[in-house]
This record gives structure tokens, C-alpha cells and sequence, in this order.
């Protein structure tokens, strides 16, 4: 069986402050040796030097770092720059997504979802590049139907994919009837479940709504119940999550992605129950 992939995301900082936040929490991080840092990037490019700028950082310290790249609103020679200046760095993996728009801007590109990026990946840049892509346990928001958004899955794969990570979920079972139905629809690569620590109700309920993931009722109700009591929400949440990362690797996930939000506490503490 192949080894387990472990692996973190950061967003690339706005403020030289947050640089130094996530240099502090990344050196912390380091310590767990994940597999490899991911990046991610504001669609559109907004966010396109200082992903790169991260990228390279954490590169240059001596950890492989995996740039995300959305294609929506990008034509194909900015993309193809880009992804020559990854490969120039040394780069040998990317997330490859379509992303999503502010609400409001026009998605205007030469690319409209993410199959036709990691198409374009392949017919470039060869094997230059391990391909990671999203999946959606709970499917995405804007699928017709799960079989839909399976289909779309599957392209991607068809494409070139090496392999995937999830959209986070706290529902164990929808991770492993998505597997089930990815096996049975002949999807062999491995999907890697993404997993979100609950640190703040708000922002998670507002994280959530956006994409999609659902927080089952139970979690919802007793994460509302603590109000500002910050240390209650913590400590249940890391109860949550280590259990719903323990069933998951007990059940054969392929590994972990944390979704850290730069900060290096709640994931040390979840890696470090787990036994990682
Ligand atoms: C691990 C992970 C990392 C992420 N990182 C970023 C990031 O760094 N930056 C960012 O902006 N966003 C990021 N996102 C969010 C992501 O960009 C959004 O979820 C986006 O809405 C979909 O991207 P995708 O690559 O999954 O799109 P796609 O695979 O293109 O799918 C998008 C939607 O279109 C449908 N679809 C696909 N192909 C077709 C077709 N041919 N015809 C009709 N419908 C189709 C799918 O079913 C789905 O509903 C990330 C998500 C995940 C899970």
C-alpha cells in the first residue's frame, strides 16, 4: 500500500505582519514534516506574487511547496507563464482549480473549468508536474446532480490528475460513499480528505455556506451554544475533529490536507492525538 500523504494549506499573507505570523507558524509546522505545503490563489489572479512569493519562501526553506492555480477568468498565456516560472523555481506540484469570482466580476477566460486546465497542464508541461484536483464528498454547489459533479470529477481525472483533496466535510459517511462511488465509476486515484479545525463558529458557518459543506446539526447546535467562549469551542472542536480524522484513516484514507488557515495550533494539536 502506498505511504499516507500528510500535507498542509496556507493562504499567501496580505500584510508583511502576516508574513511573519505564517513564517512563525510554519516553522512550528515543519516540526510534524508533512508532505508538502500548499498555496492557495485568489481566482483571477489577485493574489499571483504573493503566491508565488510564499511558494518560493517555503521552497527555499528546505519543504516542497504546491502552488494553487484557478483558471477562471485567465487566459491560456498567462497561465502558461506562470506555470514556467513554477517550473523554473523547481516546482513539482500544483493544485490545479478553476476557483471562483468575487460576486459580481464577470467570469470572462479562456478556461471554464478545471478539466480544461489540467488538459492544458498535460498538453504543456508534460509530467513536469504532479497534478493534485478538488473533489466534493458533499458535491459541489453549483453541480446540476451528484452524478453531475461525479462526471465532472471523473473528467478531471481523465485529464491528467494525479490524485485529489476534498473539500472539507464533517460527515464521515459522505467520504466514503463518494470513494465507493468513485470506485465504482473506475476513479483510481487516491482523494485525499481535506480537513478544516474548528476554531471560530462565525467564520466556519460562513466558510461553510459559501462552499458548500455541511456542519451536521449536532455540531452546529453546540458550537452556537458556546457563544464567545472561545476555549469551549476549541476543545470541542478538536474532539470533533481528531475523531472524524481518526475514522477516516482507520477506514483507508489516503492521508490528511489541513486546511490550517496559517495558524499551526489547532493542527498540531489534532496531528499530534492522531499519532502522526
Ligand atoms: C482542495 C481545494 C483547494 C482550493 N483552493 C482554491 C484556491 O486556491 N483558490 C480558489 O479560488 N479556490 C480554491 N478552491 C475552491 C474552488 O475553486 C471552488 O470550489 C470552485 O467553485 C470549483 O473549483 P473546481 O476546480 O472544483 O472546479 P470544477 O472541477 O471545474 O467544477 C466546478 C463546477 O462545475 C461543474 N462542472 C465541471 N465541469 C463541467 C462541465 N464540463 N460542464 C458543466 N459543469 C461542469 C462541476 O460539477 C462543479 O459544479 C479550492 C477547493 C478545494 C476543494
Amino acid at each position: 500500500m502506498a505511504a499516507k500523504s500528510f500535507s498542509m494549506e496556507f493562504f499567501p499573507p496580505q500584510t508583511p505582519e502576516g508574513v511573519e505570523k505564517l513564517r512563525i507558524a510554519r516553522r512550528q509546522l515543519a516540526q510534524l514534516k508533512p508532505q508538502f505545503f500548499s498555496v492557495t490563489f485568489g481566482a483571477g489572479g489577485s493574489t499571483r506574487e504573493r503566491t508565488f512569493g510564499t511558494v518560493l519562501e517555503i521552497q527555499q526553506e528546505g519543504y516542497e511547496a504546491a502552488p494553487h492555480i484557478s483558471c477562471v477568468a485567465s487566459t491560456r498565456d498567462s497561465i502558461r507563464g506562470m506555470l514556467q516560472r513554477y517550473r523554473e523555481a523547481g516546482i513539482k506540484r500544483v493544485v490545479a482549480l478553476r476557483g471562483d469570482m468575487p460576486s459580481g466580476m464577470v467570469e470572462a477566460g479562456e478556461f471554464r473549468y478545471a478539466n480544461e486546465l489540467v488538459a492544458f497542464l498535460r498538453a504543456e508541461f508534460g509530467n513536469a508536474f504532479h497534478v493534485e484536483v478538488a473533489a466534493y464528498p458533499e458535491y459541489h454547489p453549483q453541480a446540476k446532480s451528484s452524478q453531475d459533479d461525479l462526471a465532472s470529477f471523473k473528467r478531471k481525472v481523465e485529464a491528467g490528475a494525479d490524485s485529489a483533496i476534498t473539500q472539507y466535510f464533517y460527515n464521515v459517511d459522505a467520504y466514503f460513499a463518494f470513494i465507493e462511488e468513485c470506485q465504482a465509476a473506475g476513479i483510481g486515484v487516491p482523494i485525499v480528505p481535506g480537513i478544516m479545525p474548528i476554531g471560530r463558529f462565525s467564520q466556519l458557518a460562513r466558510f461553510s455556506d459559501a462552499c458548500g459543506a455541511e456542519i451536521p446539526r449536532w455540531i452546529r447546535e453546540k458550537l452556537h451554544g458556546f457563544g464567545d467562549d472561545t476555549a469551549s469551542v476549541r476543545s470541542f472542536g478538536l474532539d470533533v475533529v481528531t475523531a472524524l480524522c481518526d475514522r477516516l484513516l482507520r477506514g483507508g484514507a489516503p492521508g490528511l490536507h489541513f486546511y490550517t488557515l496559517n495558524q499551526a495550533g489547532l493542527t498540531t494539536t489534532i496531528w499530534q492525538r492522531l499519532g502522526l
